[in-house]
C-alpha cells in the first residue's frame, strides 16, 4: 500500500561517536547479550560530564555563584552518581534510597538536595542527620520536619518549593509546593514562629513543560519575592529553578516536521499508516477531524540544554535588566536540576530479535526479547529510529517495513507504534539498538511483570573498550 505519494517519514537519531564505537564492536554487544539476556541499557559517563559542563560554562560566564544538581529520577544507574561525585556536580534525590545510596557514594550533604514528593519520616530522619537541604511542600510535611528535627535535637536546611507564578494574566496551576502569593507570609511569619528549627536558604520551583519564557517569568518572581524578604531581614542565598531543559534527539528538521504531517495524513486515512493501526498518539480524531497535538516529547529541538538555560538568563525583566544580572546583583546562588538533558546521548538499549510473523492483516512483526516498559516515558511513542544490527547480507534493492513488538501479553504491546523501515530483512538473534536512551525512556517505567526480570545496566569503558556491571 505504500504507494510514491506515501513516502516513508524516518526520524535519524542523532549518535554520538561512543555509539558507532560499539555498533562497529558486534562482538562485545553479542557477547554482553548472551551473558545478561536481552535487553541490557549501555551508558557512557562522558556524554553526562559534557552535558554537565555545558550547563557549567553558561554560569561561569555570567559569573553566577552556581550548582548543577543531577535529577536521579532519570536514570538509575550507580555510575552517573560516581561521575557526578568525580566532577563535584550536585545530586538531586526523591526517595529514601536515591539518598541513601547517594550518602553511600560519599557525596558531601552541601551537594545533595531532596525534592522528594513525598516524604516519610524514615526519610527525613536520613536527610536531616546529614544534614541533606529539603524543599518543603505542604505544612504536614513541615510539621513531620520539625518533630525529626526536635527528635534529633538538630536544624534542619530548607528550600521552600514555589508554584502558582503569574503568566500572561493567568496563574499557572500546579499540584506542588505554595503559592507564590502566600510564600512571602509563609516564610516571614509561619515557619520563623512554628517551625524555628527551620533554617530557610532559598526559594525552589520545578515547571512541567518546556516554556522558556515561563521559566524566567516564574525566576523574576522568586527575584521579586527575595527583595521583598530581605526587607525583613531574610536572607534568600539560593534559588532553585529545577530541570526541564530540552534535548535533540534527532539530526534533521524536515524529517521531524514531515512525520508531524504525515502522520496526521495518515490517521485521517489520506495515506498508507504511518502507526500501527493508525495510532493518533494522543491525538482526537473526531467526525474526520483532528483535534490537539500529538501526545509525545518534542523530540526536535534547535535551541537545546546549556543554550536553553542561557535564553532563561539572558531574559529580560520589565525594566529591560536581564536576569543573570539581577541574580549577580544579589550575590544569589543559582541551582538547576536537570535529568533528561544531563543524560543526553548518555545511553543505549540494545535488544534480541526472538521472531518474526504476519498479523492477522499481514503486517509484519518483529518480536523483541524486551517489553515496552523498557523503553517508555510519557510520551506516547519514543520517535526516534532504531539501529538494526543484521546478520544478514545486506542487499540494495529490498526494503521492509514492520513494527517492533515486545514480551508483554498485550495487543498493545508495541516497543514503537511507529512503523520502521529495514534495510535487511531481520533475523532471528539481530540486534536492534535504541539510542539515548538513559533519560527516562530505559528505567523510569520499567517493571516486571511476568517475573521477566529487569534490564542489566551496564557501563562503556572506551579504553578497555569493554563493558562493567553499574
Ligand atoms: C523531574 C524533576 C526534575 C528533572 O526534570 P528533567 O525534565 O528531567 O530535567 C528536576 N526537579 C524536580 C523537582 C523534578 O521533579
Amino acid at each position: 500500500m505504500n504507494t510514491a505519494a506515501d513516502k516513508h517519514t524516518p526520524l535519524t537519531p542523532i549518535t554520538a561517536p561512543w555509539v558507532h564505537e560499539i555498533v562497529r564492536n558486534k562482538k562485545l554487544l553479542n557477547e554482553a547479550i548472551a551473558h545478561h539476556h536481552s535487553p541490557i541499557n549501555i551508558h557512557d559517563v562522558r556524554s553526562f560530564e559534557e552535558n554537565i559542563a555545558g550547563f557549567k560554562s553558561v554560569f561561569q560566564k555570567y559569573e553566577l555563584k552556581h550548582q548543577v544538581f543531577f535529577a536521579r529520577k532519570a536514570n538509575k544507574a550507580l555510575a552517573f552518581v560516581k561521575s557526578a561525585k568525580r566532577i563535584g556536580a550536585g545530586i538531586d534525590t526523591a526517595s529514601f534510597r536515591e539518598l541513601d545510596q547517594v550518602l553511600h557514594e560519599g557525596v558531601p550533604a552541601t551537594q545533595i538536595v531532596l525534592t522528594a514528593a513525598v516524604k516519610n519520616s524514615r526519610l527525613l530522619e536520613l536527610a536531616i542527620k546529614n544534614q541533606i537541604p529539603i524543599t518543603i511542600d505542604n505544612i504536614d510535611e513541615c510539621n513531620l520536619i520539625h518533630e525529626t528535627c526536635e527528635k534529633l535535637n538538630t536544624q534542619a536546611q530548607i528550600l521552600v518549593r514555589v508554584s502558582g507564578f503569574e503568566f500572561m494574566g493567568h496563574q499557572m496551576q500546579s499540584r506542588f509546593g505554595f503559592a507564590i502569593d502566600i510564600a512571602k507570609d509563609l516564610i516571614s511569619q509561619t515557619l520563623a514562629s512554628l517551625f524555628p528549627r527551620f533554617n530557610y536558604i532559598g526559594l525552589h520551583f520545578h515547571l512541567n513543560g518546556y516554556s522558556i519564557p515561563q521559566r524566567a517569568e516564574a525566576l523574576l518572581q522568586c527575584l521579586v519575592l527575595s527583595d521583598s524578604l530581605r526587607t525583613e531581614g531574610i536572607d534568600t542565598q539560593v534559588i532553585d529553578i529545577g530541570g526541564g531543559y530540552l534535548i535533540n534527539y534527532l539530526s534533521s528538521r524536515q524529517e521531524w516536521d514531515l512525520f508531524i504531517a504525515e502522520l496526521k495524513s495518515s490517521v485521517l486515512h489520506q495515506r498508507s499508516a504511518v502507526t500501527y493501526d493508525r495510532d493518533p498518539l494522543g491525538m482526537t480524531i473526531l467526525d474526520g477531524r483532528i483535534y490537539g497535538e500529538p501526545a509525545v516529547y518534542p523530540y526536535y529541538n534547535e535551541v537545546n540544554k546549556a543554550q536553553f538555560l542561557e535564553e532563561i538568563l539572558v531574559y529580560k525583566n520589565s525594566d529591560g535588566i536581564p536576569i543573570h544580572q539581577l541574580i549577580h546583583d544579589r550575590s544569589i546562588e543559582i541551582r538547576i536540576e536537570p535529568g533528561r538533558s544531563t543524560l543526553d546521548q548518555a545511553g543505549i538499549t540494545v535488544a534480541k530479535v526472538a521472531f518474526r510473523k504476519p498479523d492477522t492483516n499481514g503486517e509484519l512483526l518483529i518480536g523483541l526479547e524486551m517489553n515496552r516498559t523498557q523503553l517508555r516515558s510519557s510520551s506516547a511513542d519514543f520517535l526516534s529510529d532504531p539501529i538494526h544490527l543484521s546478520t544478514a547480507a545486506h542487499s540494495e534493492e529490498e526494503e521492509y517495513y514492520g513494527y517492533l513488538v515486545g514480551a508483554y501479553c498485550l495487543e498493545q504491546e508495541f516497543i514503537l507504534k511507529r512503523k520502521i523501515k529495514f534495510n535487511t530483512f531481520p533475523q532471528v538473534g539481530d540486534l536492534i539498538l535504541f539510542v539515548n536512551t538513559a533519560g527516562y525512556m530505559m528505567h523510569f517505567y520499567e517493571s516486571e511483570a511476568h517475573l521477566f526480570e529487569l534490564a542489566t545496566n551496564l557501563v562503556y569503558d572506551a579504553d578497555k573498550q569493554h563493558l562493567i556491571e553499574d
